[in-house]
């Protein structure tokens, strides 16, 4: 039996009981029974939040953070240049959905929408024939769910997946849930309400809160994972339903998961939670520069070690989940995806993802392709993005690859005529407008072995407004040594493209 108030319950005491039947998952009734099994393959992708892959061993990281990674690269195509097309989920998730760059998709900025162009031009449109379902843990992503939603046949609600399942902030405010949380804010968490309501209602909530993670403490010592401070979960959970879920679908289906760790805060199961915090392993230091933050080394150290344990947590559960798909035989007629939205870095006095920087912990992110039936391992070190990811399970999976995308194939997937060298870009403009050209912005472009990173309009680049970085990130992985200086004509013909680019982009937006 469990203690404490139950949902329910709340929801009475609350005196919202009339109202309080939670909607279930938003499925549209496809009208054929099933499709037609067998023909066309189905698409899963798993994508965990802020994985960074400077810190995954399979790469080459000197703590053994993948094990299970390790083992599954031997039946998988991996990219080992493969990088977010920004820093930050609502950028880099846009840019997955709708393989394009953040210059055209124009989320921006935290919380940000796709412009309206682009709300029927997202994967889940291009694979109208599949039975389309997508799930996020972390609340940006859902916002493009919502503007995607006529092309989804079932939106997993949050919550679903939430151990304290605050579903209820609907209820209580409305359906729009942007506009809700903030209430929700302002109302529960006792921010600015002293309403006499809103205290009673929060005094309630704490309660059902506290009771609701109890029984998770004991096996979460940093503390019962989290997004946002109150709402917790767990990825087990996460990994028990969408297996279930996963087994019940009509097919072909694709399929999109966003699991939230190992994003911030950094919170690993308990045989997880001891492994790298005391193993005396100390990163390279690296120089500080105009946009480093405060944090000491010290700091770094424990905020990396914790990160790595998350990711070693992470790891075990994707491991479970690949077990899972393969004694299923789910494995046989589906790809499966593992990959992220941006990564994470604990080095240069940072930490975490909010840095305009472009480093490469920020950036390189894993990919792991797993076609049906696949058996040998698959190594790609050409640099790919993220915007070619969607466009290339289109086309392995018999669709034509849409106008609008701006990704190619992939290797091996692409023929030489496909593929033309041009380079990956991503594009940081988290304070610019995105209705306005693109003023205040980081750009980074990745060609063959060279990569240049264009800080524009930061105040703290002081008269200049704009500075460079250049670095050769096959003999320099760790970027050490800025080569702008030194290796001028590379550095003015990449610069030269990244310009154009913006001012061809720019040109479709006023300054002001
Ligand atoms: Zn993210």
């Amino acid at each position: 039996m469990k203690q404490g108030l139950s949902r329910r319950d709340f929801l009475k005491l609350a005196g919202l009981a009339p109202f309080g039947v939670i909607a279930p998952p938003l499925i549209k009734k496809i009208g054929l029974q099933r499709l037609m099994q067998g023909e066309k393959k189905n698409v899963l992708v798993v994508l965990f939040d802020a994985f960074s892959a400077k810190n995954i061993s399979m790469y080459g990281y000197e703590r053994e953070t993948t094990p299970n990674l390790s083992k599954l690269a031997k039946r998988a195509t991996v990219y080992h240049n493969h990088y977010a097309s920004s820093s930050f989920t609502t950028p880099g998730t846009a840019s997955l959905l709708t393989m394009t760059l953040p210059w055209t998709h124009r989320a921006f900025k935290f919380g940000g929408e796709v412009a309206k162009p682009m709300v029927n031009k997202s994967i889940f449109h291009a694979f109208d024939d599949y039975y389309r379902i997508g799930y996020s843990h972390n609340p940006l992503v859902n916002i493009f769910f919502k503007q995607f939603q006529t092309n989804i046949d079932e939106f997993v609600p949050r919550e679903k997946l939430l151990i304290n399942n605050d579903g209820l902030i609907r209820i209580l405010f409305g359906n729009d849930e942007d506009i809700a949380t903030i209430s929700w804010s302002r109302e529960m968490k006792r921010i600015e309400g002293t309403y006499p309501y809103s205290l009673f209602l929060s005094h309630l909530y704490e309660k059902y809160q506290e009771n609701k993670i109890a029984s998770y403490k004991d096996m979460y010592p940093d503390g019962v994972p989290n997004i946002n401070s109150d709402n917790y979960y767990t990825l087990d959970e996460g990994i028990d339903w969408l297996q279930d879920r996963i087994t019940e679908l009509p097919q072909p289906f694709f399929s999109y998961f966003h699991f939230f760790p190992p994003h911030f805060p950094y919170r690993a199961r308990r045989e997880f939670s001891d492994v790298f915090v005391n193993d005396f392993w100390k990163p390279l230091e690296k120089p500080r520069g105009l946009f480093s933050e405060d944090n000491s080394e010290e700091t770094l150290g424990k905020l990396r070690a914790r990160y790595d344990q998350f990711i070693l947590n992470v790891d075990s559960e994707f491991g479970r989940l690949f077990d899972y798909l393969e004694s299923s035989g789910i494995l046989e007629n589906t790809w499966v995806v593992l990959t992220s939205d941006h990564g994470e870095m604990h080095e240069r006095g940072i930490s975490g993802h909010t840095t305009p920087t472009f480093y490469q912990p920020i950036l390189r992110i894993p990919l792991m392709i797993f076609e049906p039936g696949q058996q040998v391992g698959r190594e790609i070190h050409a640099p790919t993005s993220a915007i070619d990811v969607m466009s290339t399970l289109l086309h392995v999976t018999g669709h034509s690859m849409p106008a609008w995308s701006e990704g190619t194939l992939l290797p091996p997937y692409a023929t030489q005529s496909t593929q033309p060298d041009a380079g990956v870009f991503a594009v940081g403009a988290r304070h610019n407008n995105p209705n306005l050209a693109i003023s205040e912005a980081t750009i980074a472009y990745v060609q063959g072995n060279y990569k240049l990173i264009y800080y524009l309009g930061y105040k703290e680049l002081g008269s200049d407004s704009e500075q460079i970085q250049l670095y050769d990130i096959q003999s320099d992985p760790e970027e050490l040594n800025d080569l702008s200086l030194t290796q001028k004509a590379v550095a003015s013909d990449m610069l030269a493209k990244v310009k154009s680019k913006l001012a061809e982009v720019n040109k479709q937006y006023p300054t002001s």
